[in-house]
């Protein structure tokens, strides 16, 4: 509020002379989406606009082609949602949007249209011929000391704090994009970037803020669009992390809700049962039903009713507005079981709608392929729905690839295991588009899991980058990182990505032989899997488990590989007569990571707890 009697004379003589204004003070914070495009598919848009009893204005502006459709008003004086209809004949362009009372204007915004990329609504997605590399941004490298801490931001860099910020940013990805290139990686997928100004544990980014803006000590937008066009450049797509479940409790839209339907239970703190078989389970009641969606996930985490329009119309926005923006290859969609199931639909319908061949997966942790199933796109379900997803995270396969590796070898264990959760593809819309991992950012490191034997470690990473499905890869894995159960310690910080580190895994500095033979086996492997078809293009078909050995092809036209899995502890020998069907008249194969020759007329053997990748000629 203005204190009149402050004022100095020469201000009263410029109030004076300017249009009367009431009394009232009004101001806009926020006014989102910030800008948007023409020539999109779907022609309506809405404004949020939040500031100091907005409402109470009326917005207007003249601009060919946009028309003012709607204005609602919630019971919150200080949000407008505005409804725009763009014709097609909206041209790029700049103009200002007056908030007026009695005609006369008291605040504005300059609003832009922007044209669109050429190509873009045509995109494609992420897809089985890609290799996703996982970073945890604020772990892998720090590019520049000079945002550790931000005045505006709570937290500040405290790198002897396992859960603490460290100093990680966008321009150290940037700057080793090179590296990711080399290693064969073909799509970064980062941990959430956006604003988390939580006063503590703020790192991991799954607590936004603003779903507009990059967080400061990320960097900030430019430098996100800067990051995907400089990974385009080297063939790698950006896959952006996104959380429409929940928000951070110090959300801005926390301090002055739009609506008390904006949260779940009225916006106060009710935690979830978390129990994902809630969604199907036919015996449990009603209340309990409700409570995993609409229960909190964690007191931190507001949940956001996506029920409600407003709010599901301004995330599906942000979505589209983000992969425009930045131009993504995907998302990755965090909690998905846990957000409104009729939204999920209505989400991705949208985003299909703008961008036919985008790619998004959703991640349900279970290890039940039947509920990650439910979830993708064509899958045969017991009920209507269908939430339109293209892609799910392979929780089934993650657990079946580490029990099936250190279980004994036996009619009913061990390598069986894996064999049983592929078999179980019949219940997937499209089980080549699931994303398949060995690890990630919250279990143990992979390497750990398997007790950090080496042996089992590439059968591991022989297993994920053959196997149907799209591979990825936590950063770190490639040089056999190993850790405990415990977030802050997985998310360990990368060698080399902080300016006097002693040991350096980009330029290979004083790695120990474990790390630089994994880092090689690695590099070799997903170079190998870039360029060839029959893996990322082709079919799967697969034996059942002999005597522990489980044997798998891909083939894609000419293109023929083998896959042999001996999981004993002793060496094996199989005869390649048993896979006549498969292997015909081929008397050849060419081991990918030696490049040793087999004779396919004569008996194989494998060695111990190993796999063999044949490329079959
Ligand atoms: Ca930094």
């Amino acid at each position: 509020m203005i204190k009149f009697y402050k004022l100095h004379w020469c201000c009263i003589l410029i109030i004076l002379l300017q249009p009367l204004r009431s009394t009232e003070n009004y101001s806009i914070e926020h006014l989102e989406p910030p800008f948007w495009w023409t020539g999109m598919a779907e022609n309506k848009l809405q404004l949020m606009v939040h500031g100091k009893n907005i409402s109470d204005l009326e917005p207007e502006f003249f601009y060919p082609g946009i028309e003012i459709t709607q204005v609602n008003r919630l019971s919150n004086p200080n949000y407008l949602f505005i409804d725009l209809f763009l014709s097609e004949e909206a041209m790029p362009g700049e103009f200002e949007i007056a908030f007026n009372k009695q005609g006369r204007s008291q605040v504005q915004y300059n609003y832009r249209l922007i044209d669109r990329e050429s190509g873009s609504a045509d995109r494609q997605g992420f897809s089985s011929e890609d290799v996703i590399y996982l970073i945890t941004p604020d772990r892998f490298a720090n590019g520049d000391l000079s945002n550790d801490n931000v005045s505006t931001l709570k937290e500040s860099s405290d790198r002897s704090n396992n859960h603490g910020r460290h100093g990680g940013d966008l321009q150290g990805i940037i700057d080793h994009l090179d590296y990711i290139e080399n290693m064969g990686f073909t799509q970064i997928w980062l941990n959430p970037v956006l604003e988390n100004d939580q006063h503590n544990y703020s790192y991991h980014g799954y607590s936004t803020t603003d779903y507009y803006n990059i967080d400061a000590r990320f960097g900030n937008n430019n430098l996100y669009k800067i990051l995907s066009k400089e990974a385009k450049k080297r063939g790698i797509g950006l896959v952006m992390d996104l959380i429409l479940n929940h928000i951070g409790s110090e959300h801005w839209w926390m301090k002055d809700l739009p609506a008390i339907d904006w949260i779940n239970n009225d916006g106060k703190f009710v935690r979830s049962n978390h129990i994902h078989e809630s969604v199907h389970d036919p015996h449990l009641t009603e209340s309990q039903r409700d409570l995993f969606t609409s229960g909190w996930f964690v007191k931190t985490m507001p949940d956001l009713n996506q029920n409600y329009m407003f709010l599901a119309n301004y995330l599906i926005q942000n979505s589209i507005w983000w992969i425009e923006y930045a131009d993504l290859s995907g998302f990755r969609i965090d909690t998905y079981p846990y957000i409104d199931k009729d939204f999920l639909s209505i989400w991705s319908k949208r985003i299909a709608k703008e961008y036919p061949r985008f790619n998004f997966v959703g991640e349900e942790w279970s290890n039940n392929p039947t509920m990650v199933a439910y979830w993708q796109k064509g899958s045969y379900r017991y009920d209507n729905y269908e939430s339109y997803i293209p892609s799910m995270m392979d929780f089934p396969f993650q657990e079946a690839l580490v029990n099936g590796l250190l279980g004994k070898e036996d009619w009913n264990s061990g390598i069986v295991d894996i064999f049983r959760v592929i078999s179980n593809d019949f219940q997937y819309g499209d089980p080549y588009n699931l994303v398949v991992f060995a690890g990630n950012h919250d279990m143990k490191r992979i390497y750990s899991q398997l007790n950090e034997q080496m042996d089992l470690y590439k059968m591991a990473m022989i297993i994920i980058s053959t196997v149907r499905g799209i591979p990825q890869i936590y950063y770190g894995t490639e040089i056999a990182m190993s850790s405990i159960d415990d977030h802050g310690a997985l998310r360990k910080d990368f060698p080399g990505g902080w300016p006097g580190d002693k040991v350096n895994a980009f330029t290979g500095k004083s790695l120990n032989n474990k790390e630089l033979e994994a880092q090689d086996f690695l590099r070799k492997l997903l170079n190998w899997r870039k360029e060839n078809t029959a893996v990322t293009l082709g079919k799967m078909i697969h034996y059942p488990v002999d005597n522990g050995i489980y044997v798998y092809f891909r083939n894609y036209n000419e293109s023929l590989v083998m896959v042999i899995i001996n999981n004993n502890k002793r060496s094996k020998t199989i005869d390649p007569d048993r896979f006549y069907e498969v292997l015909a008249e081929k008397k050849h194969g060419i081991s990918i990571l030696d490049d040793k020759i087999y004779d396919l007329t004569r008996k194989i053997n494998i060695p111990s707890k190993s796999a063999l990748i044949l490329e079959i000629n």
